[in-house]
């Protein structure tokens, strides 16, 4: 953000361990990061690394693959090697996935305690060879595939039974003396998922990956993710971030970028801040926003343009932004850094605004 800016944040971030995963570090030492994690089949290295380049260029900081088969297993020299982000393999049942994925070049495995037993006389090897590659496990607990011994101890997939998990797989490995240890504990509900990472984050210093597993669609899962995380990271909780969504990978980085930069966790990029429109309104401000926003995608420097709907609370919001429009009378007041500096026809309102935008924009990546 422009020095001029202040970025105030709601608490500081909860003192963890600091880990990197691959270039990436992670822990309170570092800035929050996103993950997503790739759709495709991963033994299809072709396009897995499309994807995986497709996430890198929406923000994408490290990304996971799936390695349910020996083909998956095998593609991941290739795919560790050419991916621009660090990449996580993400292994269930299969041990020597896990050392396969360690030779590989994978930043990171992610390993999930609810199908650990399989691992249990493995967890001293894997620590080794974890340790010896200078690379992070990530224990994931899932709700949904929670160890069968917890189920019958809690009846269901509490906090408390998420977070035993947890807590129960890293001290396999701490007997190992291996601590490069990232925690998630994973619900499909916001309220449980955000009660387990309270607990969790009260028990132990390793740094925590947050998910709300199966958010279901983008709407509905947009929404729960924003709602649980906001409600950790406000609190300085959480060190990397995964929004789960039925939807294209590529707007779970979108989204996870957008509630990062909500909460001043990440820099803001371009922001417009357009009026809800109300009966005052006297030009279409739905369509006035989109257009706007449409012409600035890609924008990569951090510009607040500010559309409003009239003469209200117009000129105060299109003052305090770098640059906005305040409507009415079939004109628009353009203003670029708290002046006006010229009304325009309606019709003219978007071309004038994304043209000062640029301008703008050119100034800002000089300085
Ligand atoms: Fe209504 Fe004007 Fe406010 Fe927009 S800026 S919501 S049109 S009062």
């Amino acid at each position: 953000l422009p020095a001029d800016r202040e970025v105030p944040v709601l608490a500081p971030r909860r003192v963890t361990r600091q880990l990197h995963v691959g270039e990436v570090g992670v822990g309170s030492d570092f800035p929050v990061s996103v993950q997503s994690m790739t759709t495709t089949k991963t033994a299809d290295v072709n396009a897995t690394l499309q994807q995986i380049a497709e996430l890198t260029a929406a923000g994408c900081q490290i990304v996971r693959v799936a390695v349910p088969d020996t083909d998956d297993a095998e593609a991941l020299p290739a795919i560790a090697r050419k991916s621009q982000i660090p990449v996580i393999a993400d292994i269930h049942f299969q041990p020597r996935y896990v050392f396969a994925a360690i030779e590989a070049g994978c930043a990171a495995v992610r390993v999930n305690p609810g199908n650990i037993r399989k691992f249990d006389d493995k967890v001293g090897e894997i620590a080794k060879a974890a340790t010896d590659a200078g690379i992070p496990i990530r224990i994931g607990v899932n709700a949904g595939s929670l160890d069968k011994r917890l189920l019958a101890k809690y009846g269901r997939a509490t906090p408390e039974a998420l977070v035993e998990s947890a807590l129960w797989e890293c001290s396999l490995f701490e007997e190992h003396g291996y601590r490069d240890i990232k925690i998630s504990v994973k619900h499909n509900d916001p309220v449980i998922m955000v009660r387990a990472y309270e607990l969790l984050a009260q028990q132990c210093d390793y740094p925590l990956h947050l998910g709300v597993t199966e958010a279901g669609p983008s709407f509905q899962g947009t929404i729960k993710s924003a709602v649980a995380f906001g409600s950790l990271l406000s609190r300085g909780i959480g060190d990397t971030i995964r929004v789960s969504l039925s939807a294209p990978p590529v707007e779970e980085v979108k989204v996870g970028l957008q509630i990062l930069e909500s909460l001043n966790l990440r820099a803001r990029g371009l922001e417009i801040v357009s009026c809800p429109s109300c009966g005052r309104a006297q030009v279409d401000v739905y369509k006035l926003a989109n257009e706007v926003t449409a012409g600035l995608e890609g924008m990569d420097v951090p510009l607040r343009v500010a559309v409003m709907g009239c003469v209200v609370n117009g000129p105060g919001e299109a003052r305090e932004a770098d640059l906005g429009v305040a409507s009415g009378n079939g004109k628009g007041q353009i203003f670029v850094k708290g002046e006006v500096i010229r009304t325009v026809p309606e019709a003219d309102i978007v071309e004038t605004l994304i043209d000062e935008a640029m301008k703008l924009a050119e100034t800002m990546r000089e300085s």
